[in-house]
């Protein structure tokens, strides 16, 4: 771990009995020593700051909600409030204001995964550029860095499952007809996406969607259009993959750059591929990079792939510092 060592960052992983907490901790030095956790669930140890990048599941929002500590984007937590019923506890910004973190100044930035998706930064005591992103959809705003802390939802150069490009013309060329259109889609994030693209593609109708899609719709977006429920008089309709056989249309296809679907699929995704992920780390020019999600091995390969690169890099699951509680 020298390169890190020498940057001031020491990155830790918590274990309880039941196996390790999700995602990282970096413990840095800011005057005094601080713990900021990213992505991570509640914990007894109570890190200065729980920062929340997005509101996906897998990031934990859910757990760390309750917490004074912890920091999101006001979107973030709207839709953490919508998702889960329960009342947002910790601080919110803009994204792109700049906060004050237990006396760090942190800035943010837009990684255009999901609206109020957010990347921290800020610098510890020796002047080390701490980038935090994680899922990033587009790294065009994002600051050059020493430390990047990122992820590999498609980081395995060799598996053409991870080589992939939105396929914007396929999307409006399925949906020209405007008329018994349904479109499987994730409730938080992809809705939304299918949405914008649907009113940036000329549709102005009513668009239905399932009530989890339709609440965070309405709460997060101003200029989503007229929206109904499914049983709504509507010629495109939007739903999860559950619901999806239950909707009554001429065509219907799943919005995803997965594969491994029999529904009809159109590449749109909310991530970027590997190239990508292997440009935004040219882009933030890093001397080291923390591949802290998802599971699995993706991980693992991203890291190997940038260290051939020159970057010194780790997957979570090779950083060794833990904590037990
Ligand atoms: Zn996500």
């Amino acid at each position: 771990m020298k390169p890190l060592y020498d940057l001031g960052v020491l990155p830790v992983r918590y274990r309880t009995g039941k196996g390790f907490k999700p995602h990282i901790s970096l413990t840095f030095n800011a005057e005094k020593n601080l713990t900021f956790a990213i992505d991570t669930t509640n914990s007894s140890l109570s890190p200065d700051s729980y920062l929340i990048t997005h509101a996906h599941s897998d990031h934990n929002g859910k757990s760390v909600m309750h917490s004074e500590r912890a920091v999101c984007s006001e979107e973030t937590a709207r839709a953490l409030e919508i998702l889960y019923g329960k009342k947002y506890a910790g601080r919110t910004f803009k994204v792109g204001d700049t906060i004050d973190i237990a006396g760090v100044k942190v800035n943010t930035y837009p990684t255009h995964h999901t609206i109020g998706s957010t990347a921290f930064f800020w610098e510890n005591e020796v002047g080390t550029r701490i980038l935090v992103t994680g899922d990033v959809k587009d790294a065009k705003d994002l600051p050059k860095c020493d430390l990047l802390v990122t992820e590999a939802n498609y980081g395995d150069y060799d598996d053409p499952n991870c080589h992939f490009q939105d396929d914007i013309s396929g999307f409006r060329e399925a949906v020209k007809e405007y008329d018994g259109i349904a479109l499987g889609a994730y409730a938080f994030g992809k809705a939304q996406r299918a949405v914008r693209l649907l009113r940036e593609s000329g549709y102005y109708g009513m668009i239905g969607m399932d009530p989890a899609s339709l609440a965070l719709t309405e709460g997060l977006m101003d200029n989503a259009g007229q929206l109904c429920g499914l049983d709504g008089d509507c010629g495109i309709r939007i739903a999860a993959l559950a619901n999806l056989p239950a909707i009554q249309a001429t065509k219907k296809f799943l919005l995803t750059c997965r594969r491994d679907y029999k529904v009809p699929t159109i590449s749109i995704s909310d991530h970027m591929d590997v190239n990508g992920l292997i440009g935004m780390v040219e882009q933030c020019a890093p001397q080291a990079v923390i591949v802290y999600h998802p599971g699995g091995h993706r991980p693992v390969k991203l890291a190997a792939y940038l260290n051939k690169m020159g970057v010194y890099s780790r997957a979570l699951t090779q950083i060794n510092n833990c904590i037990e509680i």
